[in-house]
C-alpha cells in the first residue's frame, strides 16, 4: 500500500487527510512513490503556534546544548545515509553518487553550524556618557519559516534549519511538493533524536495555499525561501503585509568566461561538470559560456566530446549514468521549448537538442549550442537543464560586459592562467560569487548570496548565520 505521510507539528505526527493528499512520482519511470498531506489552515496555524510557544525555552538553552541537538540529528542522518540517498534519487532523479554527497553534506552542515555555538558574538561600544557601556547583542528573530525547492531538497532543510536553530529560533519547514518524501523521513529522524517539541515542524502542501499561508502569518519573523524568481517576488509581496523579513535564494544564469590563456582541458571539464551535475538543475551551475575567439573552436570541440560522452538514464535502474531525468514534464517542456527558440533565432545545435527517445522518464539529451548572441533567450533566461549555449567574444572586456548584462547575479566563473585577467574579472564581475579555474560549487563556510533578481541576503558561513539574528542594543548606565 502507498505510504501516506503525516505532518510533524509540536513534536508529534498528525493523522493526514487522504482526500487532500498529494501524489509523489519518480521522474525516471513515473511510478507512484508515496502521498503527502496538504496541511489545513488549522494545521498551518498549529505549526506556527507550536514554534512560537517553543521558541523562548529553546532560546534560553545554552547554545552549546542547542548544538548537541543538531549534532544528534546529524548522526541520525549519517546512520541512514544509504536509505535517504535512495529516497532522494527516487523522487528527484539525481544520480545516487550525488544523492550520497547531498546526505553527507547535510550532516556536515549541521555539524558546521553547531560549531558556531561558542562563536556567536556581540559587541561592546564606547559610550559618550560617563559610567555607561553600550552592548550590541545578537538575538534570535523568533519563528522562522523555511520554504524549499526540489533540486537539493534534503540539503536545503539543513541550510535553513541549522542556522535558525543554533541562533535560538524555531522553524516551520515546507518542502517542495515535487520532492517532499525526504523531508518527511527527516522529520522521523528529528523525532527519534529527541529535539524538544515545537522547535522543528514540517507541513506538506502546495505553494499557493500552504506556502502562502505561512508567508502571511503574523507570528512569523523570517521567511527563508529558496526557489524561482517569480515565487520569490510573490513571497516578498506577501511578506510586506506584516513587514516580515525575507531571505531569498533565487535563480541564476551563471556566466563562464574562457580566455585564450586558459587551460582548455580544465575549462571544458569544469564547465561540462557544472552543466551535467543534477541534470543542469542547479542555481549556480554554468548556464552560458563566453569564449575568446582564438580558442573557440578548440574549446567547443572539447566540450562537445565531453558532453557526447555523458550517459543518462534511470539512476536506480542504470547505476553507471552521469545524469538522471529532469524533475517533471514542465521542466522538460521548458528546456525543449528554449532550445527550439534558440534554433529559430539562428543558433546552431551541434549536439543533442531533443527530448530523449526513451519509453519513460523526463530525459533531455546533453546539448551544446554555438553561434549564440546576447539578445537570445537561451543566453538570458535560466535553462535548468543539460544545455550549454556558447558565444564567442573578442576580449575580456567584452566578456565581462556581457556577463554583467543580466537580471541575475548569483555565480560566475573565469578560466585563465593570466593573473591580471583573473584579477580584473574578480574586480569587475557583479555577482555574489566568482570561481577562478574551477567548477561552480560553493563551500559551507562561504556566503552564497545573489545580486539583482538572484535574491536578497544569503546563506552559509558567518554571514549566513547572522541572517537568522537581529540586534538588540543595551545602554547600561551605572
Ligand atoms: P519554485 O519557486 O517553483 O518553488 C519553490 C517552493 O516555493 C516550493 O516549496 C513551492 O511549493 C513554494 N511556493 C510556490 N508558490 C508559493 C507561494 N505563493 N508562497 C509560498 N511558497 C510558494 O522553485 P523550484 O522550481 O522548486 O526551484 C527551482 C528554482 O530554485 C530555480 O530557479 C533555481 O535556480 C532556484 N534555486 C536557487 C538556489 C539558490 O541558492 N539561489 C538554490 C536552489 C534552487
Amino acid at each position: 500500500m502507498t505510504t501516506l505521510y503525516e505532518n510533524y507539528i509540536d513534536g508529534r505526527f498528525v493523522p493526514a487527510d487522504a482526500t487532500t493528499a498529494i501524489d509523489v512520482h519518480n521522474p525516471a519511470n513515473h511510478a507512484l512513490l508515496a502521498r503527502i498531506p496538504t496541511a489545513s489552515s488549522d494545521e498551518v496555524n498549529a505549526a506556527v503556534d507550536a514554534a512560537r510557544r517553543a521558541q523562548p525555552g529553546w532560546e534560553r538553552l545554552p547554545a552549546i546544548q542547542r548544538a548537541a541537538h543538531l549534532k544528534a540529528i546529524a548522526a541520525k542522518v549519517r546512520q541512514n545515509k544509504e536509505r535517504l540517498a535512495e529516497i532522494i534519487t527516487r523522487e528527484q532523479g539525481k544520480v545516487l553518487g550525488l544523492a550520497r554527497v547531498e546526505v553527507d553534506f547535510t550532516a556536515d552542515y549541521m555539524d558546521y553550524m553547531a560549531e558556531w555555538a561558542r562563536r556567536i558574538e556581540g559587541e561592546i561600544l564606547q559610550s559618550d556618557r560617563p559610567g555607561e557601556t553600550i552592548f550590541v547583542h545578537r538575538k534570535p528573530i523568533g519563528v522562522t519559516v523555511g520554504i524549499l525547492p526540489w533540486n537539493f531538497p534534503f540539503f536545503l532543510i539543513a541550510r535553513k534549519m541549522a542556522p535558525a536553530l543554533i541562533t535560538g529560533n524555531t522553524i516551520v519547514v515546507k518542502p517542495s511538493e515535487e520532492t517532499p518524501i525526504n523531508a518527511f523521513e527527516f522529520a522521523r529522524l528529528v523525532a527519534e533524536a529527541g529535539l524538544p517539541a515545537g522547535v522543528f515542524n514540517l507541513v506538506g502542501g502546495r505553494g499557493a495555499d500552504v506556502g502562502a499561508s505561512l508567508c502571511t502569518h503574523p507570528d512569523v519573523g523570517l521567511i527563508s525561501f529558496t526557489g524561482s524568481v517569480a515565487t520569490g517576488s510573490t513571497i516578498m509581496q506577501a511578506a510586506g503585509r506584516n513587514l516580515t523579513r525575507v531571505n531569498l535564494e533565487l535563480g541564476g544564469k551563471a556566466p563562464a568566461i574562457v580566455l585564450a590563456s586558459a587551460d582548455l582541458d580544465l575549462a571544458a571539464k569544469a564547465v561540462v561538470d557544472s552543466r551535467v551535475i543534477n541534470t543542469g538543475q542547479v542555481c549556480n551551475c554554468a548556464e552560458r559560456v563566453y569564449v575568446e575567439k582564438s580558442v573557440a573552436d578548440a574549446f567547443t570541440s572539447k566540450v562537445r566530446t565531453l558532453m557526447a560522452a555523458t550517459r543518462y538514464g534511470d539512476p536506480l535502474a542504470e547505476p553507471d549514468v552521469h545524469m538522471g531525468p529532469l524533475v517533471n514534464q514542465i521542466g522538460l517542456d521548458k528546456v525543449a521549448a528554449m532550445v527550439n527558440r534558440a534554433r529559430e533565432q539562428g543558433a546552431e545545435v551541434i549536439l543533442g537538442g531533443r527530448v530523449a527517445d526513451r519509453p519513460t522518464g523526463f530525459h533531455y539529451e546533453p546539448t551544446v549550442i554555438t553561434g549564440c548572441s546576447a539578445d537570445m533567450e537561451i543566453m538570458r533566461k535560466e535553462i535548468f537543464g543539460p544545455v550549454l549555449p556558447i558565444q564567442t567574444v573578442d576580449s575580456l572586456d567584452e566578456a565581462i560586459a556581457l556577463a554583467n548584462d543580466s537580471e541575475y547575479g548569483l555565480t560566475s566563473s573565469i578560466f585563465t592562467r593570466d593573473l591580471n585577467a583573473a584579477m580584473q574579472a574578480c574586480r569587475e564581475l557583479r555577482f555574489g560569487e566568482t570561481y577562478v579555474n574551477r567548477e561552480h560549487f560553493e563551500a559551507m563556510q562561504g556566503f552564497h548570496a545573489g545580486r539583482r533578481k538572484s535574491g536578497i541576503g544569503g546563506a552559509d558561513g558567518k554571514h549566513g548565520l547572522y541572517e537568522y539574528t537581529e540586534t538588540h542594543v543595551v545602554y547600561m548606565q551605572n
